[in-house]
This record gives C-alpha cells, structure tokens and sequence, in this order.
C-alpha cells in the first residue's frame, strides 16, 4: 500500500532527506540510529506519558464546539492544545526531545525560537531536567516578542540574539545549527518542528503523535466512530498538523485540510505561503518547497503570526500537497484575525494567531461540509501572547 509516512532514506516522495555539513555526519547517524529505539522503549514511554499527562495536563479535550458548528453546518470539534502547560503543542515534541538527549548522554541543549514559544518549551524542559540551555532568537524577534524572552530568562536559559540576516526565524535556526556543528558530541539540537535533516521530521511527528492518538479515542467515545471526515490544522513548520493527521495520513476517508499564513496575500510580496508559491529547494539541511529568488536565495517571508513566519514549510506537509493527499489554503492576515474574534465571541476561546489561521478556513470549506460530517480542527495554542495584535484590531474586528 501505498505510505505517506517517511521511507527508509528519510524521504516524502521527493522532499526531506538529510543535506549537512560533513562535520555534523556522525551525530546526526548517531541520532538516526537511536531515535526510534529509545522512543520504543519502555522506559521512554513510561517517562513520557507521565510526564505528558501530570505535567503538561494531557490528554488535551476534544471540545464539541456547538456554536460554530451551527454557523458551519457539520460536527465541529477542537482539539484544545491550547491548554497545555506553556500555552501549545510545542511542549509534546520538547519534552520527548529531551529525554531522548538524556539516554543519549547529552548534557547541553540548543533550539531556535521564533515568537518563542518553542524556546520557552525547551527552557521550560531544561528547568524541570536541570541541562543548561542556550536559545537561539533573531534580534528583531527579541525585541517583538519581549514577554517571552523574559520567561526564558526566568526558566534560567541563556538567550542569544542573533544579528545577521533578517535577524528573524530562519536566521536564529542557521544560527543553532552553527553551535551544533561547534559541539556535535556533548549538544543535543531541539528543533521544535517538522524541519531539519532527517530524522528529525519524523522524530517530531512521533512526538507529536500524540495528538491524533488521543482523537481517536476521544472520537470513539463521543460519536461511536473513531475517525473524522475532515481533519484541520495550521501549518508553519508543520509540527501540529503533523500530529494532527499521524494516526490517519494513509487513511483516505479522512480528507486533510492545511492552513498556511498567506500574509497580505500570496500573490504579493508579502506572504509566507511557500507551499503555494514555493519552490523547491533545500534549507535547514532539507529538500522542502520555499520561497526563493531564482538564484536560490531566500525569500524573506511575512506573516502577521510570527509562528508562522518561515521562508520554507516542512517535507511531510509539502509531499502531502503534491501528491494531492492534502488541500492547501493560504490564509490571509485579516481572514485570521477574524476568525480569532469569531471563535472569541461565539465559544469563549482567545486562540493563538496561528491557530487562527486554522478556523479561518472553515468559512472556506463551508459549502463542502454536510451537516453529519464531523470535522476536528486543532487548536495550536492560545492568544495570551498575542493580546497585543489582537487589541489593534479591535475596532475593525471586534
Ligand atoms: C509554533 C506554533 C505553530 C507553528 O508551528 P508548527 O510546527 O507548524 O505547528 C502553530 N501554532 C502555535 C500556537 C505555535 O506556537
């Protein structure tokens, strides 16, 4: 039969594999070869799920959502990552990354951050592992994303702004990945989503996994049947749709339906959606569709959401779209923003502005839904850091 999931070089169809430099060779085979044992192995699981369930308060619940499934005509049900410790899903993949580094004998992490919420997971993990923990953050993201830089800092990780480029996401990660080359034997690299060489998409897939294990049985209790018609998520590197959709990316009554940050529009110079108008290319030491001049030079990416500003989308979600397993839908700045004040409004949940890219598809899908399809939409996480952006757009959304 035919899989979507990786194959045994660590490709999707003709995206992923592992392109870095010679002297990260042996660390990254190091971590190939060890990844999947330690996750099958008892004592990784047994860690884990405590850890997942007392620490960061999972399972998450599946909310029937009834007021906006009445506006859309289907079964609307969120997947509240939301209330997860640290405020998304980030945490799932960085507390699985972390032991993992453990039974590796790793004693000193690093990890990119972007709005930060990934650098606050894996301070967050480092606090409770006691590992020291440097973070690597564009310059300007330290200034825009203030209140988590703080708590990184409080949770004792060290934050190191990083100045070249953009001085943004993609900078932070070339960044962290030139600490790793430095200190290949004793760092581990938490990458905190579904990019990078193989294995580490996979690897954050598996963590992540999670998700879609819990919405089957949650299915299963709620409406007798353990897989959903349509299944929604927003897509920046990849990690919560790729979670969302684990238990399900071979099974095709399960339509996939991924929401990338259109910007202003994708057709402007102003956009993040490198699915839509990527090409291919390798970044970050993967072959992924991204935004690039014709002599192979990034194309500085925007999106109002900074968790989804990222020049590049990961090689699960861009096989998943050629191949037509997945639909794609650039969603704009002010179609999220609506949707944020929706869903607000009509369910008493702030959400995170990625997240928001999510529900702002559901005004698009809307004439394919019937009302007895049942539809599960994630919820990346909530809106507490992005209280900021959404009180200026009060008046014209509120
Ligand atoms: C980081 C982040 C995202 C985007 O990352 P993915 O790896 O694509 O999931 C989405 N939502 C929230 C809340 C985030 O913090």
């Amino acid at each position: 039969m035919k899989s979507y999931q990786v194959d045994e070089n660590g490709f999707y169809g003709r995206f992923g594999g592992s392109y870095i430099p010679e002297i990260l060779y042996k660390t990254v085979e190091n971590l190939k070869e060890n990844y999947l044992p330690i996750i099958e192995s008892e004592e990784f699981q047994a860690e884990y799920r405590q850890l997942l369930r007392d620490y960061v308060g999972r399972p998450s619940p599946l909310y029937y959502a009834k007021r906006m499934s009445e506006r859309y005509g289907c079964k609307l049900f969120l997947k509240r990552e939301d209330l997860n410790h640290t405020g998304a899903h980030k945490i799932n993949n960085a507390i699985g990354q972390i032991l993992i580094a453990k039974k590796m004998g790793k004693t000193r992490i690093v990890a990119e951050t972007g709005a930060g919420q990934h650098g606050v997971a894996t301070a967050t993990v480092c606090a409770l592992m006691d590992m020291p923990c440097r973070v690597y953050m564009g310059a300007l993201d330290v200034q825009r994303q203030r209140p988590n830089v703080e708590r990184m800092k409080m949770l004792g990780a060290e934050v190191f702004p990083v100045e070249s480029g953009n001085k943004t996401l993609k900078d932070a990660t070339s960044e962290a990945i030139r600490d790793w080359c430095c200190h290949p034997s004793d760092t581990f690299y938490i990458i905190g989503s579904t990019v990078g060489p193989h294995p580490y998409p996979d690897m954050v897939a598996r963590l992540q996994s999670i998700i879609s294990e819990e919405i089957k049985w949650q299915l299963q209790d709620k409406i007798g049947r353990d897989y959903p018609d349509y299944l929604m998520a927003c897509v920046g590197g990849g990690s919560n749709a790729a979670g969302t959709i684990y238990h399900y990316i071979d099974d095709e009554r399960v339509k996939l339906v991924l929401g990338e940050a259109g910007g202003l529009g994708y057709e402007t110079a102003k956009t993040a959606a490198s699915m839509t108008i990527g090409t291919v290319g390798i970044l970050h030491g993967s072959r992924i569709k991204l935004m690039q001049t014709e002599d192979g030079q990034i194309i500085e990416p925007y999106s109002i959401s900074a968790g989804l500003d990222y020049p590049g989308t990961g090689p699960i979600h861009c096989n998943l779209h050629e191949q037509g397993r997945a639909m794609v839908i650039p969603i704009n700045d002010d179609e999220a923003l609506r949707a944020a004040f929706e869903l607000t409004r009509l369910e008493g949940i702030i959400p995170a502005l990625e997240s928001s890219h999510a529900l702002a598809m559901l005004p698009r899908m809307k004439h394919l839904f019937s009302p007895d399809d049942v539809v599960v939409l994630t919820v990346s996480g909530r809106g507490d850091k992005d209280m900021e952006t959404y009180l200026k757009a009060f008046k014209q959304f509120g």
